[in-house]
């Protein structure tokens, strides 16, 4: 099969400055280069420095840097340090940037480079490519969509909204909008899916975004990286953390291995890995044994003093006491009037508050004898008492024979964490990819919330990388009315109140969930893929302590819909991403690759790289890199900024903006849809759909168009009016202002927006002080978006209790993937932002040029492993080769393989993550239960890669 139909277009070489044989060539040209030290001179001159960013990469941080451009390529880049210096006392956010940040100019005329739209010549993945127009591309891929919308209904197209693509600018916003908007098809929610989503705090807080900003880091007295690596994972940031030492901060690094952020500590508590449930308790016993708790803080802010029934084990409520009572209004005891009395703001409850008044002083010990309806007596106590009999179980001593930590190790912190006067935890998205994170995650809550560092005050909290609300809202939000697929030509009118309540808000996406278009990955594989499901439902990879079968609670929760998994009864035929690289990053995607993905009839991948999924899918658009397009990075809260990145370079070969192949597709389809005469539809949430108008309407009659004037129309609009950027003064030309200086600071924001959609800080912003999470809780006494109103300890949904996890409570990890003496674990690496980069010649140059598992000597020695032999890593469901690092920073037992390789850098394409089996935690699926219920980016399973139990092996090389 021919593959190529067109001559290549013309791209500009660096000729003039290109190193090695090229100098002679150079210095022959007497007028322009007289000698070698003007061409090294002139290698240093530049015809523009332009502000740019990152703004397709998942690194959550926002860095402005600055790109040298001579003759229309870009050389190299800089870190640029122009954030305002916000406070006297605290250090400032100058400079940012990462190794990968600062390569990227060489990243973008790799190899890997996609040049121009291409379409499957041979069976997937076999590498053979026909090259055609974008006209084609888009006509077929528009074909294509809706043959799938009359056949089969709009639910069948499926976007993956990974996460490495996301930008909260024009790009990655308006595809998305394109697909759930505009046509009515499914999104695949992938926060959990990569094993993002922080379900321990959910169950306790009923929220997880609970970060300030990253200065905030700096006024912490003590701190805790527990299951985090910030010197690899927040390069940016992690320097407030260091810093806070000079001013007397203790830092205490929680983790098996010695890794890049532990040299940085005073304290490193060893732990045995995936016992840091049993951790967290043995400091909570030593909290509670020397009443080093806040007392008035417990009773005030958490369910300890809520009334449990001893018969049930669930909370005394309203319903049960009396015949038409709310099951959602619970029962303290209090101690002044000696009487069991409902304290104010819980889900049922009619107050929105969780301020005592003076008459309630509710007992966090005791007995009592109840009355219920129904005539009958029974026993309750607090919650209180059930924590304390839970905590008994793991003294200091028991936790060391658990855990490796030596006993007094454990007191002494537990005794330095509740003395600080703010203490903090830092424990991001890293901690969330064991199959019981969450059981982690709760011991970190419950110590915070017993010794009253759940934020609300400066240097405190749970932090969790967390976003402002992002820009592009104010382009595609549909306010008031609902959402629509035209885009906004007049801004949206702020909230008509200051401030909602949280726990109101997450009762309304109680009820939304259930309706939008998102799917969450994990569950939606179950569905979706049989051979998958099969894998991961497995009861010898599951919690052993469950009583009954997993298959069964899944289906159940599946069946109640509790997680959305549309299409299903139908099947998935049509998937577009934009970024992400599913086959890597799926659990186990060989295993899909041959199954649900063999299944699919188009599968159609835009990126600026030829990525393991490109390679085995239908078409392939060429994407802008980073520096070809204007945009809006990642608006994380760690900086007080909304960072831009202008276009250095016009677009490298065929490829497009975003923003433009998501008009220029709207266009096609609404040609195509015309001439087939396509009619109006419903879709299954029963919004109305006409794709013969699509871009009409997308486009705002034309007032958006697919090219520079369309992009920099659209970003002005965004700065000038978004929630973040309406108060920066920007006005008229907000989009070349901001472009100049690469950054726009935050100057205000009202409260009320800091509480929309899944992202808040749950404080107010003032540029009075380093910014703070959950302090509308502590300091203004709303009622926590949880059932009881309050930070959680107890959960009594039946599967809780079933699972012996209404409390927290120690469980080994399971058995993922069989019955294997180690436990393969990963994380970010300091060379790779997921995938993109990694097979950066320069970064790869920092490492051992190829993928590597680190093991311990220990291991090493048992099995006749020297550093760098090859090894097979290996399990039930599936192995990989990879080079031996032998490492003494290595707990023995443990094989760390740091992600993200592609599939092509491993012998058959086989890579660390066709060994994870993903086992479902059937807990994590609850709904209809306060706080636990689907919504958009929250409360769902995660992909669980760090708990694989393998074996490894040497393996003979050719000679
Ligand atoms: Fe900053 Fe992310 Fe760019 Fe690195 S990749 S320089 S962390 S924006």
């Amino acid at each position: 099969m021919a593959t190529v139909a067109a001559p290549p277009a013309p791209l500009k070489r660096l000729a003039p400055l290109d190193a090695g044989a090229r100098l002679d060539d150079l210095l022959s040209k007497p007028y322009a280069y007289r000698s070698w030290e003007d061409v090294y001179r002139d290698q240093w001159t530049w015809d523009k420095v332009v502000k740019v960013t990152h703004t397709r990469v998942n690194c959550i941080s926002a860095c402005s840097i600055d790109a040298y451009v001579k003759d229309g390529i870009v050389w190299r880049e800089e870190q640029n340090a122009t954030y305002e210096k916000s406070f006297a006392d605290v250090p400032d956010f100058n400079p940012r940037g990462c190794p990968m940040g600062c390569v990227y100019s060489s990243v973008m005329y790799d190899p890997t480079r996609i040049k121009y739209p291409m379409k499957r010549a041979g069976k997937r993945g076999e590498g053979k490519w026909e090259r055609i127009s974008w006209d084609q591309a888009l006509t077929e891929i528009a074909d294509r969509l809706i043959d799938v919308v009359e056949s089969d209904g709009p639910e069948c197209i499926v976007y993956d909204n990974g996460t490495t693509n996301l930008d909260f600018g024009i790009g990655s916003p308006m595809e998305s909008h394109l697909f759930a908007t505009g046509v009515g098809s499914t999104t695949i929610d992938s926060y959990a899916g990569v094993g993002d989503l922080p379900v321990g705090l959910i169950q306790t807080w009923g929220l997880y975004m609970s970060e300030g900003t990253a200065d905030d880091w700096f006024l912490s007295d003590y701190i805790i990286m527990w299951i985090g690596n910030p010197s690899y994972t927040k390069v940016p940031e992690a320097h407030f953390m260091w810093e806070a030492r000079y001013r007397g901060a203790k830092v205490v690094s929680i983790a098996p291995d010695y890794n890049a952020s532990t040299i940085h500590a005073d304290r490193w508590l060893n732990v045995r890995f995936g016992t840091d449930a049993a951790l967290a308790l043995g400091m909570v016993n030593v909290v509670l044994n020397e009443k080093l708790y806040d007392e008035a803080y417990i009773k005030e802010q958490t369910d300890l003093p809520f009334l449990v029934r001893d018969d049930t084990g669930q909370y005394l409520r309203e319903s049960d006491v009396y015949e038409d009572g709310s099951d959602g209004v619970f029962f303290v005891w209090n101690n002044l009037t000696g009487r069991k009395e409902s304290p104010p703001g819980s889900w049922g409850s009619p107050y929105s508050t969780i301020a005592l008044d003076e008459g309630l002083d509710p007992a966090l010990e005791g007995a009592h004898r109840v009355r219920l309806a129904n005539g009958r007596r029974v026993t309750v106590r607090p919650v209180f008492e059930h924590l304390k009999k839970r905590a008994a179980e793991y003294s200091p001593e028991k936790v060391q024979e658990i855990t490796g930590v030596a006993a007094n190790n454990i007191r002494v912190v537990a005794r330095e964490f509740a003395a600080a006067k703010s203490a903090m935890i830092y424990s991001s998205w890293g901690a969330c990819k064991h199959y019981h994170s969450d059981l982690f995650q709760r011991g970190m809550a419950y110590l915070c919330a017993l010794t009253g560092n759940s934020g609300g005050k400066p240097g405190s909290g749970i932090k969790v990388s967390t976003w402002w609300p992002p820009p592009n809202g104010a382009l595609t939000g549909g306010g008031l009315g609902g959402p629509s697929v035209r885009l906004n030509t007049n801004p949206v009118p702020e909230l008509p109140v200051d401030r909602v309540g949280v726990q109101e808000l997450s009762k309304v996406t109680f009820q939304a969930g259930r309706m939008g278009s998102a799917a969450p990955l994990i569950p939606w594989l179950y569905a979706h893929d049989k051979k998958w499901a099969e894998m991961a439902s497995k009861q010898e990879y599951n919690d052993p302590s469950l009583p009954r079968p997993a298959r069964e609670y899944i289906d159940e929760a599946l069946a109640a819909g509790w997680q959305p998994v549309p299409p299903y009864p139908k099947r998935p035929r049509f998937l577009y991403y934009s970024g992400p690289n599913p086959l890597r990053r799926w659990p186990n995607p060989k295993l899909i690759r041959d199954s649900l993905w063999a299944s699919l009839d188009t599968i159609v991948t835009l990126d600026f790289r030829m990525s393991t999924s490109a390679l085995y899918s239908d078409y392939v658009l060429p994407g802008c890199g980073y520096y070809e397009k204007p945009g809006i990075k990642y608006t994380s809260t760690y900086v007080p900024y909304v960072v831009v990145g202008d276009r250095a370079v016009p677009p490298l070969y065929e490829s497009k903006h975003e923003w433009d192949v998501a008009l220029l597709l709207a266009e096609k389809i609404q040609e195509r849809a015309i001439a087939r005469g396509l009619q109006p539809y419903t879709d299954r949430r029963g919004m109305q759909h006409d794709l013969a108008r699509l871009y009409t309407e997308m486009s705002a009659d034309g007032a958006y168009t697919p090219d520079e004037a369309g992009e920099e129309k659209a970003l002005d609009f965004i700065l000038q009016y978004s929630h973040i950027t309406r108060n920066s003064g920007l006005g008229e030309g907000a989009w070349a202002k901001a472009a100049e200086k690469g950054m726009v600071k935050i100057k205000a924001v009202q409260p009320s927006a800091l509480a929309v959609g899944f992202n808040s800080v749950y404080s107010d912003y003032t540029e009075d002080r380093p910014m703070y999470s959950c302090g509308w809780f502590v300091e203004r006494k709303n009622p926590w978006p949880t059932l009881t109103g309050r930070q959680q300890f107890y959960i009594d949904h039946q599967w809780f209790l079933e699972a012996g996890e209404e409390l927290l409570v120690h469980k080994e990890p399971v058995n993922s993937g069989g019955t294997y003496p180690l436990r393969m674990t990963g994380g970010h690496t300091r060379w790779s932002m997921h995938s993109i980069w990694r097979a950066s010649e320069e970064l790869l140059r920092l490492q051992r040029g190829e993928p590597v598992a680190y093991i311990s000597v220990d291991d090493a020695r048992k099995r006749g492993i020297s550093d760098h032999d090859r090894i097979r890593v290996h399990n039930d469901v599936g192995s990989f080769e990879i080079r031996a690092k032998v490492s003494p920073s290595v707990q023995p037992g443990t094989v760390i393989v740091y992600h993200a390789w592609e599939g092509y850098q491993f012998k058959d394409w086989a890579t660390q993550n066709d060994v994870a089996a993903s086992p479902i935690k059937p807990t994590n699926l609850v709904g209809n239960y306060g706080q636990l219920h689907y919504r958009m980016a929250s409360y769902t399973m995660n992909h669980v890669p760090k708990e694989v139990a393998v074996e490894i092996e040497r393996v003979e090389e050719r000679a």
